[in-house]
């Protein structure tokens, strides 16, 4: 599989072994326990925080240029920096988050099939 197409795949998240049931619990980011379709045992590879370390490094290479940016160019109150780059913040976060937390899952399924065989 390509990268792009990996991509594609995480963002509608699903089990990477049969890739047709729910990877996360309705509503949230965490893993089921078991896969609704193959019935995998998907709990035990929740990435933990690995995928928010990630998402902390894009946020903060992204949000903190933008922020001096606009400091630069408008210079308005702080009160307008706490709440616009708060809600970008966390709009990015519920936009990304689920994407690179099923990307992972699906690289560690992918490149660590010894771990998955042991359920
Ligand atoms: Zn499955």
């Amino acid at each position: 599989m390509s990268l792009v197409a990996d991509l594609l795949f995480a963002m509608k998240p699903r089990c990477p072994a049969c890739r047709r049931g729910r990877l996360f619990k309705p509503y949230s980011v965490s893993v089921v326990e078991e896969c609704s379709q193959c019935h995998a045992k998907l709990g035990k590879h929740d990435v933990g925080d690995g995928a928010s370390v990630f998402l902390i490094f894009l946020l903060g290479v992204s949000i903190v240029p933008a922020a001096w940016l606009f400091e630069c160019l408008v210079a308005p109150p702080l009160w307008v920096h706490v709440v616009l780059w708060g809600f970008v913040a966390l709009g990015m976060i519920a936009l990304i988050l689920p994407t690179v937390k099923a990307f992972i899952i699906l690289l560690e399924y992918r490149h660590r099939p010894g771990e998955w065989k042991k359920n």
